[in-house]
């Protein structure tokens, strides 16, 4: 007999039901079963199995298999039990979490169905997989549904092999599975229908979801969930009952349809069709479709979108848990939440899918990356805001869920303990992981954590600049080895020490960058986009005519301090930062005064765009570095101000896509170049570099949340340099 180990997507998603069905049909003998690594099948005709492995269930991946020859006789087929449980952990891949499949949910509403009305039916198909997950291999007992103890008849579906239920590990039902109760200001109070009956009055609810809570309210009453949680203008997403009630407010391609479709079941981008400010002051609102038994539930009872964002403070790790919620009705129930997970987040640019958050849907799926085997193992952490962290095995990266901006002490420890379970969940161990991965900047949490691990692990540390991790995240994606990049965000540390982000590398060499400016009170100049423009309007005008525009941002007493405090350099740091460029125009055009959420002003230049005026950039190819002048920009600005506001908006972005790619093309000398970094989310920037043919990140995102991924791409793809030229 041959025995076969697949690697790969191979477990949580029909496999081994669909080998054993597919087996027993063919009239092969043998067995399958899962294993820490994968999954296992012995079986009597190789070729016969291996024409079964063409025709595999939909949500399955397989990335590699071997197969040898093994002395063993069995009659008929059988699927065995996991091997590995405790002690051999495992690297197979857990699935990520999927939405409620349509025999699902046809059953759920099914009049007399042993599963109508019961919030978590599921299938071998569709469910929870990652966040109910403790560890590898994916299997009843190492799930959070391992304290359910099925009943007779849950139990017989689970045994056989013809039903859609066979070894679903998410099994349950009304009598065995989990229940769901309402709690109003501490007391049971009912259960989803009296969740929706206050929703529709105009309540907040907590509701446990999937990956963490999420406050659930009508989208017209989005104020009240801005009061709670004080967050003044971020938008919120809603969820739509169905694609029919997505048009009703917002554009919706076929594209984009697919996408709120697909079973990943992401929040979507749209362009917004109808006014409400209260949920997105931008001109796009984030959708999603329902993605739970218990979402369709509310909905049979609700009519109208309702704002779901996760339930936590702003910066804080989105919350599992019914204790940490902080209003009075939570809908809660018994099935703990092992990994938590964010909704993932996806943009259409110029028919690209850009991810701006990769979470729930997606995660813990692996990327493919060129990485050579004697690299061993590693761990890169990311960046500081939006961090994701990113574990290499067996030459397969694994971004992690997003967790958040690590300068808030409880997403910092959460993060940590994210890092921790990863290592041991794909079984990494000391003796594998030969490199650890942080940023340059010395003063990041991730940094000083990134020492510890790799004391901890006995493995070298290398710190990746932060724009040459986005740069190197986008070339990975197309398998670039040589490439032109521009990297455009708000801030990293730059090599110099200054803050960069603005960049135009050659590979990993640094060739041009923005203007330098300086950021006037340094952290404040982001928070107010007025200081910004302050220093940018003093380098060419005059005292008074500097201070007639400042009068509008701040009073004459504020503008005379911050006058002196640029005279003497006081907290006055240079930056080549995109972002703050943005910022200042945002700032300029009245557009936005205060950076309440991150990257507000150059969001709201974005929204508030027309079509562009024609300006030609102005490039300084004077020293070393090739520099895209902002100054005239602002100059030109000021002198056109009397134009409308919406085109004046949308030539500053223009401006600086055009002048970058100038520089960028100029310097690839055929080579292709790539966008990436935080402003890559910007329509009008990306639109034109992708109509000049310059290529964009599609599996992971061009913000920070993609840096992770981004230096191990860089050290493995100076690991294989190095070892070319030896
Ligand atoms: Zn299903
Ligand atoms: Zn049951």
């Amino acid at each position: 007999m041959y025995k076969f180990l697949i690697k790969g997507v191979v477990q949580g998603v029909g496999f081994r039901p669909y080998i054993y069905n597919a087996c027993v049909k063919a009239g092969l003998n043998g067995y399958v079963q899962n294993t820490g690594d994968g999954v296992t099948v012995v079986v009597d005709d190789d070729d016969a199995f291996l024409e079964l492995l063409k025709d595999i269930p939909p949500l399955a991946r397989i990335d590699s298999y071997s197969a040898e020859p093994v002395e063993m006789e069995i009659e008929g087929f059988s699927i065995i039990q996991s091997s590995g449980r405790g002690q051999e952990k495992g690297s197979a891949e857990i699935p990520p979490d999927l939405f409620l499949c349509e025999d699902c949910l046809r059953e759920l509403k099914k009049k007399g169905d042993r599963r109508e009305g019961y919030f978590f039916i599921t299938c071998t198909n569709c469910g929870p997989r990652f966040s109910i997950a403790e560890r590898s291999p994916y299997d009843r007992e190492t799930t959070s549904m391992e304290e359910f103890k099925m009943c007779k008849e849950c139990r017989k579906e689970y045994t056989n092999p013809t039903d859609r239920r066979y070894h679903a590990q998410t099994i349950a039902c009304h009598d065995c599975g989990p229940k769901i109760t309402l709690h109003s200001d501490g007391k049971p109070s009912g259960g989803i229908k009296e969740a929706a009956e206050l929703i529709a009055k105009g309540e907040v609810v907590a509701v446990k979801g999937v990956g963490g809570f999420h406050l659930a309210a009508r989208a017209d009453t989005a104020r009240r969930v801005r009061d709670i949680t004080r967050r003044q203008h971020k938008p919120y997403a809603v969820m739509v009952k169905d694609a029919e009630m997505a048009r009703e407010i917002a554009e919706v391609s076929d594209k984009e349809q697919r996408l709120l479709e697909s079973v990943e079941r992401p929040i979507v981008l749209l362009k917004k069709k109808k006014d409400l400010v209260s949920v997105s002051e931008l001109d796009t609102i984030g959708v999603m479709l329902p993605y739970t038994a218990l979402h369709h539930l509310l909905f049979e009872h609700l009519d109208t979108p309702l704002v779901m964002t996760s339930a936590n403070m702003p910066d804080w790790p989105i919350t599992t848990e019914k204790q940490q919620q902080f209003v009075g009705h939570i809908l809660d129930h018994d099935r703990k939440i092992l990994n938590h997970v964010d909704d993932s987040v996806i943009k259409e640019v110029a028919g690209k899918t850009l991810m701006i958050r990769r979470s729930r849907g997606y995660v813990p799926k692996s990327i493919p990356l060129p990485w050579p085997p004697e690299l061993g193992d590693a761990v890169a952490l990311g960046a500081e805001m939006n961090n994701t962290f990113c574990i290499v095995k067996d030459g397969r990266a694994i971004l992690s869920q997003h967790m958040g901006t690590l300068s808030n002490y409880d997403s910092y420890e959460n993060m940590k303990k994210a890092v921790k379970k990863a290592l041991d969940m794909s079984g990494l161990r000391s003796d594998t992981v030969k490199t650890v991965i942080c940023d340059m900047h010395p003063g990041y949490n991730t940094t000083a954590y990134a020492e510890e691990l790799a004391k901890e692990l006995g493995a070298q540390l290398v710190k990746v600049q932060h724009h040459k991790a986005h740069a190197y995240a986008a070339a990975a994606e197309h398998g670039l080895k040589s490439f032109a990049a521009i990297v455009c965000d708000g801030l990293g540390y730059g090599e110099d020490g200054n803050i960069w982000g603005g960049e135009i590398f050659i590979d990993d060499k640094r060739v041009a960058h923005l203007e330098e400016h300086v950021q006037l009170g340094g952290d404040a100049a982001a928070q107010r986009p007025a200081r910004m423009l302050m220093s940018i309007l003093s380098k060419f005008m005059t005292e008074e005519g500097m201070r007639k525009i400042m009068l509008q941002h701040f009073d004459g007493e504020l503008v005379t301090g911050l006058e002196r405090q640029m005279a003497a350099g006081f907290n006055c740091p240079t930056t080549t930062s995109c972002g703050r460029v943005l910022d200042a125009a945002a700032a300029f055009l009245g557009i936005c005064e205060e950076r309440t959420y991150e990257g507000r002003p150059a969001m709201m230049l974005e929204a508030k765009s027309a079509e562009p005026y024609e300006i030609e950039p102005v490039i300084n190819r004077n020293g070393d570095l090739d520099v895209l002048l902002t100054t005239p920009l602002f100059k030109w600005l000021v002198l056109n101000s009397d134009k409308d506001p919406a085109r004046l908006a949308a030539t500053v972005q223009m401006y600086i896509a055009k002048g970058l790619y100038m520089m960028a093309a100029e310097h690839a000398q055929g080579r292709p170049i790539v966008f990436s970094g935080g402003c890559a989310y910007n329509k009008i920037m990306t639109k034109y570099l992708v109509e000049k043919g310059v290529l964009v990140n599609e599996k992971v995102p061009c913000g920070d949340g993609g840096v992770a991924f981004g230096q191990v791409a860089y050290y493995a793809s100076k690991s294989c340099a190095e070892r070319s030229t030896e």
